[in-house]
């Protein structure tokens, strides 16, 4: 496995492989690698001949106050896991070689790709306003510099696969967006990168989330299909130590909130433990 830091050298390699024929998946992350992101490249693996992953904790994507620089970072073991998984090429740029300059980047110096209002109205953009500006500005920008035939995201970060995939479509991006499931703790946590700063506590408490999300679908498969009682009886589940968010009903045609499951819909949660945020989701229906 490769591993590289400049945008050229990642770029001949791609283009190598693309004058042998060979089909790339294209795998983004933040690092501190876990099962879920394994499960990515596992997934590229089987789909195409060759596998890139990039590593880079985008600053464009976090506000101010936000956990940019606490975000965890181990780009050795990172590269160990990668490499288990059987990447090929690991892309771990600075934030200068992305961005030209460290330091804020922001729409008074930087180009900024800006999803539709109507999607940054609810869920996750609620508290983190410019976020999907910054997620759909790196991924735009690892797209063209990993010019992958297909590209390998996690339904984890629902709203974010919905915003990507709607953003490869209004831009005519030639990638096709594969849809990961959630991988989770054998009790149940959606695995994050995050989930390290939680103490043995913490990760107990955090366990209500996807409880939550799984009461639902249970009475939901049981018949009840309006959104009133599935809230309030998900909401019984709650630690006291979790400090929620949302807890969000969206239909997945429309993509707004709804008041009852008739179509697939996205159940959507997202809570604080300390100072920990966390999201987890579940589909119901289709
Ligand atoms: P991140 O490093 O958190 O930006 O995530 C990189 C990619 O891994 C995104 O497409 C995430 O949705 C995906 N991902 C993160 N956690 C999980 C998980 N538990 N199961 C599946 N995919 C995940």
């Amino acid at each position: 496995m490769n591993i590289v830091t400049k945008i050229k050298d990642a770029q001949e390699q791609v283009l190598q492989w693309k004058k042998q024929g060979l089909s790339v998946g294209f795998v983004p992350t933040m690092g501190a690698l876990h099962l879920g992101h394994a499960s990515l490249i596992t997934k590229s693996k089987q789909t195409c001949d060759k596998t890139v992953v990039s590593i880079f904790v985008n600053p464009a994507q976090f506000a101010p106050n936000e956990d940019f620089e606490q975000y965890p970072r181990d780009l050795d073991k990172d590269c160990d896991m990668a490499q288990d998984y059987g990447a090929d090429l690991v892309f771990a740029p600075s934030v200068t070689e992305m961005y030209g300059a460290e330091g804020s980047i922001d729409n008074n110096n930087f180009t900024f790709v800006i999803p539709p209002y109507f999607y940054v109205d609810k869920l996750c953009a609620k508290s983190r306003p410019a976020h999907f500006d910054g997620v759909c500005t790196v991924v735009l920008k690892l797209f063209n510099i990993i010019q992958c035939d297909f590209a390998f995201f996690g339904q984890k970060d629902a709203q974010q696969l919905i915003i990507i995939k709607k953003m490869v479509q209004d831009l005519n991006i030639h990638v096709k967006i594969i849809t990961c499931d959630i991988v989770r703790s054998h009790e149940g946590l959606a695995l994050s990168s995050r989930n390290r700063y939680l103490n043995d506590e913490q990760k107990k408490d955090a366990l209500c989330l996807s409880k939550m999300l799984f009461r639902v679908k249970k009475l939901f498969d049981a018949g009840i299909k309006e959104v009133g009682p599935l809230f309030d009886s998900a909401i019984e589940l709650l630690s006291k130590n979790v400090e929620l968010e949302y807890l969000e009903f969206i239909d997945m045609g429309t993509f707004q909130n709804t008041e009852r499951v008739e179509n697939a819909t996205l159940v959507a949660i997202a809570g604080k433990i300390g100072t920990i945020r966390l999201i987890d989701n579940m589909i119901l229906g289709d």
